[in-house]
């Protein structure tokens, strides 16, 4: 066990070593995303001052709530910032995974202080965010408003899944390494409060309560999204669904945030109705680019779409919303996940930064979530340790080759780009580019 242990260590400090040009900072994120981190009682906020976990659409968890016990019913934080230690780490934000079994653990020095511990050696100091004001409310109804409008990336994006389950669903449809519907499933099984559908009304009362308690103006985005919509849902088609939360907001609070969705790649006449919504950028997220894994791992999106109308949709949409606004997102990691996955790093680079090069040659950034191998997802089950962490500390590296080969830079609505300024939690690759204002 201690050798394996200390093999953990040497491992990232070897990466750091072979690639010094991808900041240290992210090769900590890195790992930390793909193979989650364990928490101790010390570090198990009793509610209060922390912000908690607010599972803002899929568990991004490495157990299900039952098997996490403590962890589930003292909620971990949202997030946490490291800083300092042996590796000198500017401050880096990172999303909460839970794993118990993680070589990484969170919990309070002798002074009492928090602190990250790589096979026992603290290698960071831990801050977690402080419970946001608006948290302290309540809807008329008594719903929370971190169930309704929960924030992530320290406060910069309000994060929306108005449709908390996906009509792509059970084997055949649903994507192989997501877990919204189980999720779902298990909120509702451990009685916490989960909207399936939330109202219009309830989005903009707890949008209110942000606007009126954010002071510091430190909100400054907003996600709408959540599942795959292949019918209807109360006579509204994907488009319609979607846009009309964006269509309330910028009525009742014009440009107050940037406004974004997450949906299917839909026909260019829908694209232009949540452009005419209100909707700045758009993710019609193409999940990974090999067309053999697309086709395994998104069997709904081939069913619906197909794999190569979906690229089209996508530099469809640039004429829309303008190419620097249209920003799909990939599942960095499940390229190499068994057993259908890349078995060498550089075949899974090679094939992801063919994707990248198709997009930005057309002045379109993608952008990337590590892949976190949920347990009840078929991926994750097969993969509990994800991707090798070689493999996410080449991808930034390319990603960061790329973008410049073709002249671009960080995509609009992430916050600030940079080590030691990045907000962005769920992937490094905002660490990972140059520093500049958002
Ligand atoms: S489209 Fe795929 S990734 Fe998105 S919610 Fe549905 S199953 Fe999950």
């Amino acid at each position: 066990m201690e050798s394996q242990e200390q093999s953990r260590t040497a491992l990232v400090e070897e990466l750091m070593q072979r690639f010094p040009e991808v900041p240290r900072e992210a090769v900590i994120k890195e790992d930390l995303l793909r193979g989650g981190m364990a928490f101790d009682e010390s570090a198990l906020s009793d509610g209060g001052d922390v912000k908690p976990k607010s599972y803002f659409i899929f568990s991004f968890d490495h157990r299900t709530l039952p098997e996490l016990g403590a962890a589930a019913l003292n909620r971990p934080p949202e997030e946490v910032v490291l800083t300092g230690g042996p590796y000198e780490l500017r401050r880096t934000v990172v999303s909460v995974r839970v794993n118990p079994s993680s070589p990484y653990r969170v919990r309070a020095g002798e002074d009492g202080s928090l602190g990250l511990y790589l096979d026992g050696h603290r290698i960071a100091d831990v801050g977690v965010p402080p419970m946001p004001d608006y948290y302290r409310h309540t809807l008329a109804n008594g719903k929370s408003v971190m169930e309704v409008a929960p924030t992530i990336q320290w406060g910069y994006l309000i994060y929306l899944t108005v449709f908390r389950v996906c009509q792509y669903f059970g084997a055949k449809e649903e994507c192989q390494y997501c877990d919204i519907n189980h999720n779902w499933r298990q909120h509702k099984a451990a009685g916490r409060p989960y909207t399936g559908v939330k109202p219009v009304e309830e989005v903009l009362e707890a949008l209110e309560l942000i606007d009126r308690h954010d002071t510091a103006g430190t909100s400054k985005a907003y996600t709408l999204t959540g599942g795959a919509i292949t019918s209807h849902i109360g006579g509204k088609d994907e488009a319609d669904f979607y846009g009309q939360y964006a269509k309330a907001i910028e009525e009742r609070f014009p440009g107050r945030w940037i406004g974004k969705v997450v949906a299917q790649a839909l026909p260019r006449d829908d694209v232009q109705r949540f452009h005419d919504y209100g909707v700045k950028i758009y993710h019609p997220n193409f999940e990974v680019w090999d067309k053999r894994l697309f086709e395994l791992y998104c069997p709904g999106k081939e069913r619906y779409v197909g794999r190569e109308e979906w690229h089209r949709r996508i530099l469809d949409s640039a004429e829309v919303f303008g190419a620097s606004h249209v920003i799909p997102n990939f599942v960095a990691g499940v390229e190499m996940a068994e057993p259908f996955g890349f078995t060498a790093v550089d075949e899974a680079i090679a094939s992801t930064q063919e994707g990248l090069r198709f997009f930005m040659s057309h002045g379109i950034v993608p952008r990337f979530t590590t892949w976190c191998p949920e347990p009840t997802t078929p991926l994750g089950k097969a993969n509990p340790g994800g991707a090798p962490l070689e493999y996410h500390i080449r991808l930034l590296q390319t990603y960061r080759a790329t973008l410049e080969e073709f002249g671009l830079s960080s995509p609009p609505g992430y916050g600030p780009p940079g080590p030691g300024k990045a907000v962005f939690s769920v992937s490094s690759f905002m660490d990972s580019l140059p520093a500049k204002d958002d």
